[in-house]
Formats: structure tokens, C-alpha cells, sequence
């Protein structure tokens, strides 16, 4: 496996692979990797040539600064799982190598990021948008994958491919969880044991719903979810959301055959934890 800290170096090494007529796929990451990340490196593995994995912890899309210095760092682990993996190339930049200068772009992603995370963490999808643009430009792949535990964030980025025209693939993949039901996170190791204990309990909860939409409405399953998970002591909910797949916009009555999705976000603890359903 190449390690690359330089825009140049891994431009120079992946213009060769294209030139011998490799595809390239990307996935994108902030480190500390676990068991969702290498689902979507397998995923890039099996439908691409030559599987580019970036590590960068991208402090343009951290609304909370304490978030940003407590992020979990363990690069020589993940460069060692990256390699048992097969991974080609893994890119570690600087923060100065990605921001030599501030990135002052301001995207318009047409109301997808007004509800839910994009209402809750004012700037963190701008912030995303600004760093994956960045990391397109330079690795410029065919395809990209992106997990679906972070459902808002692929519409997100769809939103950025169709606004500035770029001519790859965003793939979707599905949400790894651990044995309990707990979606894998890098912020699931700063949890402690008390709340790592209870965190399933988010999904529990959410895999109930589905059942419940042919009875109810959207806004009782939303009052559902938000009470079931507070009743937890060690939980707290912050939203619950049920919003249309393709739009990203809350939803008052659920319609036949069309997809929708609820997304909640959970305090346990100090620790941000998100999850979804789909409908
Ligand atoms: P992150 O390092 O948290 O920014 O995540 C990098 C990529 O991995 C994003 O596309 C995430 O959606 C994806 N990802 C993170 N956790 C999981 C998971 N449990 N299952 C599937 N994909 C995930």
C-alpha cells in the first residue's frame, strides 16, 4: 500500500494508474476506522481497480471544538487495516496540504440541509461539502463510496456532484453494526462503559417503527421514538426525523411507494450518536 501525504504525489501516482486504463474508487473517511469503513473498502474493492482511502480529520465541518479535539486519532492502526484490506493508496494529508488557504465557499445544497443535522450543526455540511470537493479534485475517482449511517450526508453530497458537475459515482452503502444492534462508529470507543451499554437501545427502538407506519402517522412515530429513547436515563434524544428519501424534507403522511427515512440523533453521555430507518 502507497502513502501519500501530498496533493502532487498522489495526483502524479493516480494520473499513471488512469493512463494504464485502472478505475479508480474512492472512500473518503476521518480515521479511526472500524468495521463500516472497511465494508465500504470492500465494497470499492470489488467494483474498482485501484481503491484510494482518504484519512483526514476535517476540522471545517466540526460545529463544536471540543468534537474536533476529542476526535479519535489512531493513524498507524488504520494504515495497518487498510493494508490487510488491499488497499492501494491511503492519503494523509495536513491540514495545510488540504487548506493552504481558508476555504470561504459557501454551497447552496437547495434545502437538503435545513432539517435534521444540517439544522442541528449549523455549517457541518458546508464544511463537508468544502473537504470532499477538495479530495475529488485531487484523487478525481470514478466512484465514491459513502456509508448510509450517515443517510443526509449522501444526499448531501449528490446534491454537490449535481451542482458542480462532477462526472463520478456516488454509491451508497449499507450501515455496519456490531453484534447489539449499535451502528459502528469511531465515536462509540469514547463512550463509557455505561452508555456503551445502553446505546443499542437506539436501534431496538428504531427497528420497531417500519411496523407501526401502516398505523400511524409520521408525527406519532416521531413522539414515539423521541419518548422511548429519553425514557433510557443514560439517553437523550435530539431529534427524531422522518423526512422523503429523495428530498431530505420532513413528511406529514407516509405515501405508497415512496421511500422514506427517520433519523435520529442521541446524546449518550458527552457522545453524538446517529442512526436511521427506512420506511
Ligand atoms: P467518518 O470517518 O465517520 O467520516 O466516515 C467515513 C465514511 O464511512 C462515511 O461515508 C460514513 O458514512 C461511513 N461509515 C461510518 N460508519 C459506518 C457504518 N457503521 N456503516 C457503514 N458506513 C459507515
Amino acid at each position: 500500500m502507497l502513502q501519500f501525504s501530498t496533493k502532487k504525489a498522489l495526483g502524479e501516482y493516480l494520473d499513471q494508474q488512469r493512463q494504464l486504463g485502472k478505475t479508480i474508487g474512492f472512500v473518503p473517511t476521518m480515521g479511526a476506522l472500524h468495521e463500516g469503513h472497511a465494508s465500504l473498502v470492500k465494497i470499492a474493492r470489488k467494483s474498482t481497480d485501484i481503491v484510494t482511502v482518504s484519512v483526514f480529520v476535517n476540522p471545517t465541518q466540526f460545529n463544536d471544538k471540543n468534537d474536533l479535539q476529542n476526535y479519535p486519532r489512531t493513524e498507524e492502526k488504520d494504515c495497518q487495516l487498510l493494508e490487510s484490506l488491499g488497499v492501494d493508496a491511503v492519503f494523509l494529508p495536513s491540514v495545510d496540504e488540504m487548506y493552504p488557504e481558508p476555504d470561504t465557499r459557501v454551497f447552496d445544497f437547495a434545502g437538503i440541509d435545513r432539517v435534521m443535522e444540517g439544522e442541528h450543526r449549523p455549517g457541518h455540511f458546508n464544511g463537508v461539502a468544502q473537504v470532499v470537493s477538495r479530495l475529488f479534485d485531487i484523487v478525481n475517482p470514478d466512484k465514491a463510496f459513502f456509508g448510509e449511517k450517515d443517510y443526509q450526508q449522501i444526499a448531501i453530497i449528490k446534491q454537490m456532484v449535481k451542482t458542480l458537475g462532477y462526472k463520478l459515482e456516488i454509491v451508497p452503502c449499507p450501515i455496519v453494526r456490531g453484534a447489539d444492534g449499535l451502528a459502528l462508529s469511531s465515536r462509540n470507543a469514547l463512550l463509557t462503559p455505561e452508555h456503551r451499554a445502553v446505546a443499542p437501545f437506539i436501534h431496538k427502538t428504531l427497528s420497531q417503527v417500519p411496523a407501526m407506519a401502516a398505523t400511524k402517522s409520521p408525527a406519532e412515530i416521531c413522539n414515539w421514538v423521541v419518548e422511548t429513547i429519553n425514557s433510557q436515563p443514560l439517553l437523550e434524544a435530539e431529534y427524531f426525523q422522518i423526512v422523503d428519501d429523495e428530498t431530505m424534507m420532513p413528511i406529514n403522511t407516509f405515501t405508497k411507494g415512496r421511500k422514506s427515512v427517520g433519523c435520529v440523533t442521541v446524546w449518550a453521555g458527552k457522545v453524538r450518536l446517529i442512526d436511521n430507518v427506512v420506511f
